[in-house]
């Protein structure tokens, strides 16, 4: 059981679901930039081969960390459903309301994270 009160759970559990919905909105324009990018006359002028795939690279790059951190933030709402959220997953310390204000996804204590 974590240290944490109802009203801190609640008010992070708001915070888990603000963040979710802040992320599938960054994804959704994150897919539209990864879609490949066409090579017209016009396009290469402005944009050379190389920033086009440059550019490719660097939203791959955010696509795969958007997933991780969407993943993390789903565990978390899990682990609350579960009651082990706010104790560290690592060494069963109990992790600051601080800490997770800051990172409510969290799975770790700020000595382990
Ligand atoms: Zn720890």
């Amino acid at each position: 059981m974590s240290d944490l009160s109802v009203t801190q759970l609640d008010e992070l559990r708001a915070e888990l679901e603000r963040q979710i919905r802040r992320l599938e909105r960054s994804m959704k324009t994150t897919d539209e930039a990864a879609k490949p990018v066409e090579l017209d006359q016009t396009a290469v002028g402005r944009l050379s081969r190389m920033d086009a795939l440059q550019n490719q690279h660097l939203t791959k790059n955010l696509q795969e960390r958007e997933a991780i951190r969407y993943a993390q933030l789903h565990d978390a709402l899990k682990r609350m459903d579960a009651g082990t959220y706010g104790r560290c997953t690592s060494c069963d310390a109990a992790i600051g309301f601080d800490r997770l204000l800051v990172y409510p996804e969290t799975p770790v204590c700020a000595g382990c994270g």
